[in-house]
């Protein structure tokens, strides 16, 4: 896991040099070489690695969610994006923070929206 942080920093890195770059006329899209691999396929690895022993919010539930454990959020391996957005209603210091609401999140929120209760199981 070490490695792979460290090759995403030096990836930022160069991303960023490489955004300066074009921003500044130095270079143009055309003058770029077709990158082996992508910053995204990166960040995909370590948030699968993130999954076997899930840290991915602060509940930090440690589940092995590839392998069908449930932490506190109760989604596995996949989950149905329900909306996502710029939340600008958090505190100063992480705003604005991207917000994502899973189909079950979005469940939940409606059951305390409505006083409904829909069923679930192995919540
Ligand atoms: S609540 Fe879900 S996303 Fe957060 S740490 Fe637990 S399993 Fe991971």
């Amino acid at each position: 896991m070490d490695e792979l942080w460290r090759l995403h920093g030096e990836a930022l890195e160069k991303e960023s040099e490489v955004e300066r770059s074009l921003d500044e006329g130095k270079v143009c899209y055309s003058d770029l070489e077709v990158p082996k691999s992508s910053l995204l396929h990166l960040k995909s690895t370590i948030a699968h690695k993130l999954m076997e022993s899930c840290v991915l919010c602060e509940r930090r539930c440690m589940k092995d969610r590839l392998h069908g454990e449930l932490g506190y959020c109760r989604v596995g391996k996949e989950m149905y994006v329900s909306s996502y957005f710029d939340h600008m209603g958090e505190e100063p210091e992480i705003v604005p923070s991207f917000t994502v609401y899973d189909q079950k999140s979005a469940e939940l929120a409606w059951d305390a929206i409505s006083g409904a209760s829909t069923a679930r199981t192995g919540a």
